[in-house]
């Protein structure tokens, strides 16, 4: 019933920082390029995720804000090793009980397609208008319709920050997409795209930490990590500075993150905090997304293998670095 939805729709969306997520995820499934994310007031106002993905026919685009209407999945096999970061389909439509959504896409084909829903809106309406092909998603009126919801909300700054805090990982994380973040008419981040995680460390943190930088790979049958560590004087903030990914999400891995300060080893002082980006690839059907609501955690099959391929991988480059 309604209820039960509603608070189904709560667990995916807490604040305008789990929108932007839900969307930059769908964004990257698609196969963006680039995705180009503004906000305004925090995201309480606005959110809005343009991207130059594979976007959507008409009858698709009607058919995404439908319950399980992921493209994800064709049998409940897929379910166990799927390796697209949304498939639940449950996005889209949660944002569309809880706000007003927007959505403008085209895929090859021609015409684009305008999809309007949400809380307090009648129904769907659809129809042609011009863009390149790609998706933009709007998202307004945030728990207008829910007040209570509303309450819940901290200030804009703060949901700012958590917005800002994601896309900072998205930036990281995926350093072969080229990401902007835009609150009002500032300009608070853009990656190039270009792949190398130096460069998406020189967007982030500036010249001097890329110039401290250093590239690593490393791979052990079917693991494989890769990424870019700085020397661990830079920073001397008590929050940690290793953003980790698995498969391509951005997701805090405590595995990881464990097992990279553990391959500084004694080259990081006590007080001190490395920064790092830090890629691991493993077979899909080898970890586990499914065991937060929101995605935000993976669990690893072979926890103890992905923890020895990240370790030996980074000490061996602070080793041979000489950091
Ligand atoms: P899920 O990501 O779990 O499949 P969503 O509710 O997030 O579910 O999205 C539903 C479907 O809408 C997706 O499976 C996808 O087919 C389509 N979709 C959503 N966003 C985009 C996008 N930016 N580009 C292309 N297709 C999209
Ligand atoms: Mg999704």
């Amino acid at each position: 019933d309604e209820t039960v939805e509603l608070i189904a729709a709560g667990e995916v969306v807490e604040n305008p920082a789990s929108v932007v997520k839900e969307l930059v995820e769908n964004s990257l499934d698609a196969g963006a390029g680039s995705v180009d994310v503004e906000v305004e007031n925090g995201g309480i106002d606005l959110v809005r995720v343009a991207d130059d993905g594979r976007g959507m026919n008409a009858d698709d685009a009607v058919c995404a804000f439908e319950r399980h209407a992921t493209s994800k999945i064709s049998d409940a096999d897929d379910v166990s090793k799927v390796d697209s970061l949304g498939f639940r389909g449950e996005a889209l439509p949660s944002i569309g009980r809880v706000a007003r959504v927007e959505m403008v896409t085209k895929d090859d084909g021609v015409g684009a397609t305008r999809v309007v829903t949400g809380a307090g809106i009648d129904g769907e309406r659809v129809e042609e208008t011009g863009r390149g092909r790609g998706t933009t998603v709007e998202v307004t009126r945030l728990f207008e319709s829910t007040p209570a919801r509303r309450e819940t909300l901290s200030s804009p700054g703060r949901e700012f920050r958590r917005v800002s805090r994601l896309m900072t990982r998205y930036g990281l994380a995926r350093p072969d997409v080229a990401f902007t973040v835009e609150h009002g008419d500032t300009e608070v981040l853009s990656t190039p795209g270009s792949g190398d995680p130096v460069d998406a460390l020189y967007a982030v943190y500036g010249r001097d930490v890329a110039s401290r930088a250093t590239r690593f790979s490393h791979e052990d049958g079917r693991i494989s990590v890769e990424g870019a560590l700085v020397q661990p004087s830079v920073t001397r903030s008590a929050t940690h500075h290793v953003y980790t990914a698995v498969n391509g999400r951005a997701v805090d891995d405590e595995t990881v993150r464990g097992a990279t300060v553990d391959g500084y080893g004694t080259l990081l002082p006590e007080d001190r905090y490395p920064v790092a980006v830090v890629s691991v690839d493993v077979p899909p059907e080898r970890v586990d997304v499914n065991v937060h609501p929101a995605k935000k955690k993976v669990r690893f099959v072979d926890e103890d293998a992905v923890r020895r391929v990240v370790l030996s991988g980074v000490r061996d480059a602070v080793t041979n670095e000489d950091l």
